[in-house]
């Protein structure tokens, strides 16, 4: 059925890379577009997607990479929120889930379902409340590909999960979600959009906000890494900024907050010192919940949810933050003793909740969009898993109240019928093992490898390999046992738009978070790998090593940092 509905849409092709960008660049400052985006997190790059499905003649600037926001620093969950459900928020689980559904078809290399386990503490009306939430979450999935929960008694959780703490335990549940990769899922979102004609340039910041005549907005931007100037013109403007939402509204005058940032951290650590099956899903002394969440060689745990009131560009994992995370895995896990030492790498972004009273993780995850007369709309909130339903919705709002301002006729929205940048492959579990098997026959590469290319690339991995035909060297793994191998770095820099070390180690790969040493190992050769491509000399190849050396050091910042009360 899927298949049969999928109609490739109108293809730009080509590289997605420096040179497109330069490109892109100077096409910014000629041509007249219908909507400009700003922002390239998932928000704004399913927004250019949409918008260039829909014909419109679409840019995009991003003042960082894809997704270096917050959309690289989620749970990388795509999630109906058992947590949502708990606070009565019927809507937006149901939105989630149907759109968790539709997101397995467009991405199922990245999109992939993982079963959870609850272990359950409390007394029986608790567990009774549990019950009868997991079954409301299953009817709200309706026609699902997923299983249903099930429940487990206390001796199949400690079978599952022998780890787990087994006095005060009463049984758990057995549910399941999704896992995805976000940073990867905000690039292909962004290549989809490009290879449907958006011209997206990223390191360009915009710096101005401005009307001008009656029909056409102008948005002032610097190219962050070459120092131009230049102005775009659009007919509408969309600010899809994240967090920086308020800051980019300073530039049109509006002062009043839109958004109550709140933090949110994760910390990781090697599989052998915290091993699950599971995702498990843990109590907070706070009555909150956090995710343990086992992911290859490692397993991640989070999150914390603070009031922020910090830099926007410099978020960081501070001493508490971490103590908190650990006294509830302590608290689960008692034999592990987990400590800060213990911990291998961490990340922090901000949520960016519309400004509501109230204690942080009761704010709405939903969204809200504005509107303002002369061209400009600002969508904030939400969440990852909602991303295209909220492109989706900003747009047929746009073309309705912007009417008057858009040329031409655009069709509506069909981004729900079309696969991301390598998701065209259907059922997923089986594409993997037959390919996998035809990696390791056919080109030689271990098993790891062979899963870690699909899994990242879908349909797409065998272009990585093509690269092995002008050097078969590019084949070798980047250093002995990681499952990255050096085509990597070069697709990375030639199909997407990679332009710093960083940008290839952290959200192309994710060599830096979930990787034995952080990647530092394999930073020299990626450097030199990109570098060839990027023109940098040694002295540029040397800055980016230093700059994602010192990018590491932060993870580490709790550490040094001493415990202050959280906001
Ligand atoms: P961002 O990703 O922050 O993108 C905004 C972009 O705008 C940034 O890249 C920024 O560089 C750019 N920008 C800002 N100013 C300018 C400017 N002047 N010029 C050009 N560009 C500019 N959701 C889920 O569904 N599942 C989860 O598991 C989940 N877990 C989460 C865990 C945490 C800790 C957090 C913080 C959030 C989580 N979320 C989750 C929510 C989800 O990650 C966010 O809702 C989503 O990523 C926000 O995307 P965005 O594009 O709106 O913002």
């Amino acid at each position: 059925m899927f298949d049969r509905l999928w109609r490739k849409p109108r293809s730009y092709g080509g590289s997605f890379s420096n040179r497109t960008r330069e490109i892109n660049l100077s096409r910014l400052q000629q041509e007249e577009f219908d909507i400009a985006v700003i922002g390239g997190g998932i928000t704004g790059a399913a927004i250019a997607r949409d918008a260039a499905m829909r014909g419109m003649r679409t840019a995009l600037i991003e003042k960082g990479d894809f997704g270096s926001g917050t959309s690289s620093k989620s749970s990388k969950m795509i999630h109906g929120g058992l947590r949502y459900l708990k606070q009565l928020d019927i809507r937006l689980v149901r939105e989630s889930l149907s759109e968790r559904e539709r997101l397995i078809r467009l991405a199922p290399h990245l999109v992939r379902p993982m079963a959870h386990l609850m272990p359950t503490h409390a007394g029986w009306m608790a567990r009774l409340e549990l019950r009868i939430g997991l079954g409301g979450y299953d009817l709200l999935a309706g026609e699902s590909s997923l299983r249903r929960h099930r429940n487990l008694s206390r001796e199949e959780v400690l079978d599952e999960e022998p780890l787990l703490r087994s006095d005060h335990l009463a049984g758990g549940v057995l549910y399941y979600d999704c896992l995805v990769d976000d940073s990867r899922l905000t690039l292909i979102t962004a290549k989809s959009a490009h290879q449907c004609g958006a011209v997206i340039s990223t390191y360009t910041k915009a710096t101005s906000l401005s009307k001008e005549e009656v029909d056409t907005c102008r948005v002032g931007y610097r190219d962050v890494l070459g120092g131009r100037q230049g102005v775009l013109r659009a007919r509408v403007v969309v600010a899809a900024a994240g967090p920086w939402t308020d800051e980019l509204l300073r530039l049109h005058d509006h002062s009043e907050p839109m958004l109550r940032p709140t933090k949110g951290v994760h910390i990781v650590f090697d599989r052998g010192r915290l091993r699950v099956n599971h995702v498990i899903v843990l109590p907070t002394e706070d009555k909150r919940i956090i995710f343990v969440v086992p992911r290859d060689q490692v397993t991640y745990v989070g999150t914390t949810d603070t009031d922020y009131q910090g830099s926007l560009d410099e978020v960081l994992v501070e001493a508490e933050d971490v103590h908190y995370l650990l006294a509830a895995l302590n608290w689960s896990f008692p034999t592990l003793l987990l400590a800060p030492a213990d911990i291998l790498s961490s990340w922090a972004g901000l949520r960016p909740l519309l400004r509501e009273q109230g204690d942080p993780s009761g704010v709405s995850r939903d969204y809200g969009i504005t509107f303002y007369d002369d061209g400009l709309a600002v969508i904030a909130g939400g969440k990852l898993t909602t991303h295209r339903n909220m492109a989706r919705s900003l747009l047929d709002q746009v073309m309705k109240r912007y009417a008057h301002r858009l040329s031409g006729t655009f069709r509506e929205c069909w981004t729900g019928e079309v696969p991301l940048v390598g998701g065209e492959m259907g059922e997923f579990p089986s594409y993997l093992r037959a390919q996998s098997l035809g990696l390791m026959g056919g080109w030689d590469v271990p098993r790891r490898t062979a899963e870690h290319l699909i899994k990242s690339y879908g349909r797409n991995h065998m272009d990585i390999l093509a690269l092995g035909r002008s050097d078969p060297s590019f084949l070798e793994p980047l250093a002995p046992a990681c499952p990255a191998i050096k085509a990597e770095a070069i697709y990375a820099v030639e199909e997407e738009m990679a332009l710093t070390l960083e940008d290839f180690m952290s959200r192309r790969t994710d060599l830096m978070h979930f990787e034995a040493d952080r990647g530092l190992p394999v930073a020299k050769t990626a450097a030199k790998l990109m570098g060839r491509l990027l023109g940098w000399n040694p002295d540029e190849r040397e800055r980016q090593i230093e700059s994602y050396r010192h990018s590491v050091g932060r993870m580490f910042h709790f550490r040094g940092s001493s415990s202050r009360p959280s906001t």
